[in-house]
């Protein structure tokens, strides 16, 4: 697909976006589009950023590193989200790059973080990912499970957690996970701030701002199918 269509594709989706919030009563910029640009290359990625778009999502490392640090050397005021599963030996690379992590969700990846936003100096916003699917070959930690993991990571590991993040199961509707999702993240705030929620792709990011999504991920509807 043209460049251009990516970033008429981009302002409908924002279009969208501000339609289901209305629908809901809530205002359009309490929702952080996240473009996500994994597979396009740093040409395609472009065009969107000139268009004012400024969050992006990535799911691996090291494609993020080869694409991102020329883009955010030139755009100081990009915002780069990991979407994607973190091993703990790219624990360095990932606080170096990246702003946002939304794939917390082993005990070893979250003492590796902080030990290396500590070693930076560096604090990035984090999410924990969990698996309301309770899916065995996805990652995230299990629903019952989110208070416990949520303790070790602010007592033991001194992290502010700023939101959950889910991705539902491919063959059920969403708006179930969604509301799961939403559940756990009124009964985990900390000291009553509540936490963030981010859920909705490009199929279901209208249901997931009926239920509450504070950050959407949208690959394909505005880059275009995945080679
Ligand atoms: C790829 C991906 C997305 C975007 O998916 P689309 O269906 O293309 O919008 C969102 N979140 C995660 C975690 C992803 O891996």
């Amino acid at each position: 697909m043209s460049e251009a269509g990516a970033t008429d594709r981009m302002q409908s989706v924002r279009k969208q976006m501000a339609e289901a919030c209305r629908e809901v009563d809530r205002p359009p910029d309490g929702v952080c589009l996240i473009a996500v640009s994994k597979t396009f290359p740093t040409e395609a990625i472009a065009p969107v950023i000139a268009a004012g778009q400024r969050h992006f999502g990535e799911n691996r490392v090291q494609e993020a590193q080869q694409k991102w640090p020329g883009l955010k050397a030139q755009h100081t005021d990009v915002t780069l989200h990991l979407l994607g599963p973190l091993q703990s030996n790219k624990a360095k690379d990932a606080v170096g790059l990246f702003d946002v992590i939304h794939s917390v969700d082993r005990r070893k990846i979250a003492s590796a973080l902080a030990r290396e936003m500590a070693e930076q100096g560096r604090t990035l916003e984090l999410f924990v990912q969990v698996n309301t699917g309770e899916e065995p070959q996805k990652a995230g930690v299990a629903p019952l499970e989110v208070p416990d993991f949520l303790a070790f990571c602010r007592q033991e590991c001194g992290l502010e957690i700023a939101g959950l993040m889910c991705i539902p199961p491919v063959d059920e509707a969403p708006a179930v996970h969604f509301a799961l999702l939403r559940k756990l993240a009124d009964e985990n705030g900390d000291e009553g701030r509540p936490l963030a929620l981010s859920m909705g792709m490009s199929a279901d990011y209208d249901v997931a701002v009926q239920f509450g999504a504070t950050h959407i991920r949208v690959g394909s509807a505005i880059f275009g199918p995945r080679g």
